[in-house]
């Protein structure tokens, strides 16, 4: 789908902190994900009555971290404050959030949109609590009972904030593959743990209102939220009808939104300065986080492409993850680059996505090796891949893999006895080639593989068959 040009939309996105060892205002643990409900939780956390807050650096720290990459400014000082409501999954009845004087503000990001390169303005970014989590025993709007869990509660969140400068769904999800791939660089934050990044999103039709579907969990779901609701808002439109600014909810299991409430304006929360919290004087810390700050996709990118001379789509795919970035550059100091880009970017990288698995899965030795013995002509494109699924699958080196699967390259006379017998054994297809069917080839191709184990070079042995059908004509 082309970007339709009255479609706006803008994104509010959570990003746990989730690399950092201790909550945002309490000491516990992080790493909550595997443990059982409410099991990391104190008087902090749970808001129980005489709890101070305390303030976490390294939050603050990663905040601006991730302020400077996304080309913020990074303001002076900075406050917290009280936003207040009540859910099951906030104890206190607010929730410390920042409101004026948030962290960083007017930044952009560079994205490659569906119409070309696009900057998505970043209105701002702040740090907050996160909440705990409501566990409903089926749908939302149909759950017999919802459970609570304070694990979650107070996890440092930096919420991230941009213009509506989004023209689709596609693009959406383009702005947010690029902010997950910052984040990684920064090291701030593990996109594999569940709820690491949760989306707000608003979404209107040129003059109309609009509708905020909250908390999207997941990439493809804001896609196709966001898909759903223009859908939905262009069908009240032509029935007449205006939409409604309100708050829905994404229903991931059947794949539409619900209303949940009319949507609440900022002056609903009583925003208050948090009294327990001092202003915070930031300017200080900049500088050295500044001359911290890792090289960032794009650099990178850029680099591959000029130092490597990498395609630009396979310079792309390599630098989107840290790890497969540095995976290639360990690889492309022994390999050479343009081969190795191939290979991870095409092949291993498919392989892993298989999988479900991170590149840490394989080991840049390996790739170095197989590279060696395709380059040495020692086994086929087709082998090097079984290899590569040998390897991921049961282990063993590319060696011991070629030798127990038999993969090095049949010699030539091999092959060419494989020919031979495969045009003499294909009666039907050499005729339906000889016809004009240029498809029938395949089929002949196909059998010398079989004859080879697959050892055979696909294009050398199509080369051969048809040189076969030729003189045997003659
Ligand atoms: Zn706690």
């Amino acid at each position: 789908m082309a970007a339709d040009n009255d479609v706006i939309v803008g994104l509010e996105v959570h990003v746990q902190l989730n690399r950092l060892k201790s909550k945002m205002f309490c000491g516990c643990s992080t790493a909550y994900h595997d443990s059982p409900p409410n099991s990391h939780t104190c008087p902090v956390c749970l808001g129980l009555p005489g709890s101070l807050p305390v303030l976490n650096r390294r939050a603050v720290e990663s905040g601006i971290k991730v302020g400077l990459a996304l080309n913020c400014r990074i303001e002076e000082n900075t406050l917290f404050y009280r936003k207040n409501y009540y859910y099951p999954d906030l104890p206190k009845g607010f929730q410390i959030s920042q409101y004026d004087f948030p962290l960083a503000t007017k930044g952009q990001v560079l994205i490659k949109g569906e119409d070309g390169e696009r900057k998505i303005r970043i209105t701002r970014a702040h740090l907050e609590e996160d909440p705990g989590r409501l566990v409903h025993a089926g749908t939302i709007d149909k759950a017999k009972y919802t459970m609570v869990d304070y694990n979650r509660c107070g996890m440092p969140l930096l919420e991230v904030v941009t213009e509506p400068d989004m023209r689709s769904p596609k693009e959406a999800r383009i702005f947010l593959d690029k902010l997950k791939s910052i984040l990684d660089y920064l090291d701030v934050f593990d996109g594999a743990l569940e709820g690491a990044m949760r989306v707000d999103a608003n979404i209107s039709l040129k003059g109309g209102d609009r509708a905020e579907v909250k908390n999207i969990s997941s990439f493809k779901g804001v896609e196709k939220a966001l898909s759903y609701e223009i859908t939905r808002q262009r069908n009240m439109r032509r029935r007449g009808m205006g939409v409604i600014q309100e708050t829905r909810h994404y229903d991931e299991l059947r794949g539409i939104t619900v209303s949940i409430r009319s949507k609440e304006q900022a002056h609903d929360y009583r925003y208050f300065p948090e009294p327990d919290l001092v202003p915070l004087r930031v300017a200080d810390l900049v500088p050295a986080i500044r001359a911290s700050l890792p090289e960032l996709p794009d650099a990178r990118r850029d680099r591959f492409r000029e130092e490597y001379g990498v395609a630009d789509d396979h310079a792309k795919s390599l630098t989107s993850e840290i790890k497969v970035a540095d995976f290639f550059e360990s690889v492309a100091s022994r390999a050479p680059p343009k081969l190795a880009a191939a290979w991870i970017a095409d092949v291993l990288k498919g392989e892993l996505n298989y999988r479900d698995a991170g590149i840490d899965r394989f080991s840049p030795d390996d790739m170095v090796e197989i590279l060696r013995l395709l380059s040495e002509g020692r086994i086929s494109d087709a082998a090097a891949v079984s290899v590569i699924r040998e390897i991921l699958d049961h282990g063993g080196s590319p060696a011991q893999v070629v030798e127990a699967l038999g993969l090095a390259k049949a010699g030539d006379d091999v092959v060419l006895q494989a020919v031979r017998f495969a045009v003499s054994d294909c009666v039907e297809a050499v005729s339906d080639y000889r016809k004009g069917n240029e498809r029938a080839l395949n089929f002949i191709v196909g059998q010398v593989m079989k004859r080879t184990k697959g050892r055979a070079d696909p294009g050398e042995a199509h080369r051969l068959v048809v040189e076969e059908i030729e003189r045997s004509q003659g």
